[in-house]
């Protein structure tokens, strides 16, 4: 069955962790819009002029600016049969928006995951992320660090620290999840797709109870 997944949660709560296990098990395609807007600064394309001050700044791309590239990305032949949408929506309007691709493409999703974690966590853990500058698998210093500091265990590229995953910015960027993302818990309960798991737990244990509640 194909598998069309949401995955929610704060800054910081495992999102990209679980959707590369996700990716693993399922083979699906995964479309993370803060992937989608680093790569973009890296090559300084107009996209990633425009983002950069944002995220710089902890706050969110414009709505319009994130929609388009979601909208474009969603009909690439690999999203056919399934995907895993990691960090989009993040405001009512794209959750719409979102509604309305879906349904022009006939996509049912199957579930929007919320991974829950106390706001009092999310700052150890988004300062101690380290990535790979090669291909974006993450660590943590504390609790999944690399075998070789500053080297990735995958690819054997140079892990590095985002520049928005300092203490000040976070803060900004828990404040911006409050007003703007949370609203998101009830756009998807309604919707009856709604499942809030533990993400304080270790992160297997946190993935097991993921691909339960989306049936597998
Ligand atoms: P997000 O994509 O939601 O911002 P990440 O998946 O990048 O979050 O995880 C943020 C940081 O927390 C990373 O350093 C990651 O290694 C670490 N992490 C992820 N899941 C857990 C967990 N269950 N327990 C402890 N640390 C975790
Ligand atoms: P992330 O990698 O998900 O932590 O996102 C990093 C940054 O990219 C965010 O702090 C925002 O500035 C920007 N961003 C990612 N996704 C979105 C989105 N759906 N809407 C607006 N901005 C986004």
């Amino acid at each position: 069955m194909n598998m069309y997944i949401l995955l929610m949660g704060p800054p910081g709560a495992g999102k990209g962790t679980q959707a590369a296990k996700l990716v693993k098990e399922y083979g699906i395609p995964h479309i993370s819009t803060g992937d989608m807007f680093r790569a973009a600064v890296k090559e300084g394309t107009e996209l990633g002029k425009k983002a950069k001050a944002c995220m710089d700044a902890g706050q969110l791309v414009p709505d319009e600016i994130t929609i388009g590239i979601v909208r474009e990305r969603l009909q690439k032949p690999d999203c056919a049969n399934g995907f895993i949408l990691d960090g989009f929506p993040r405001t009512v309007e794209q959750a719409d928006a979102l509604d309305g691709i879906l349904k022009e493409l006939s996509i049912h999703l199957t579930r929007a995951v919320d991974i829950s974690v106390p706001s009092s966590a999310l700052i150890e853990r988004a300062v101690g992320r380290r990535v790979c500058k090669k291909c974006g698998a993450a660590y943590h210093i504390r609790f999944n660090p690399s075998k070789v500091d500053g080297v990735c265990d995958e690819c054997g590229g140079e892990t590095y620290q985002r520049a928005d995953d300092s203490e000040e910015t976070m803060k900004n960027r828990l404040s911006v999840y409050d007003a703007q993302t949370k609203p998101l818990i009830s756009h998807y309960q309604k919707a009856g797709l709604y499942s809030e798991i533990d993400g304080s737990q270790e992160m297997s244990k946190v993935f097991a109870d993921i691909t339960s509640c989306l049936g597998k």
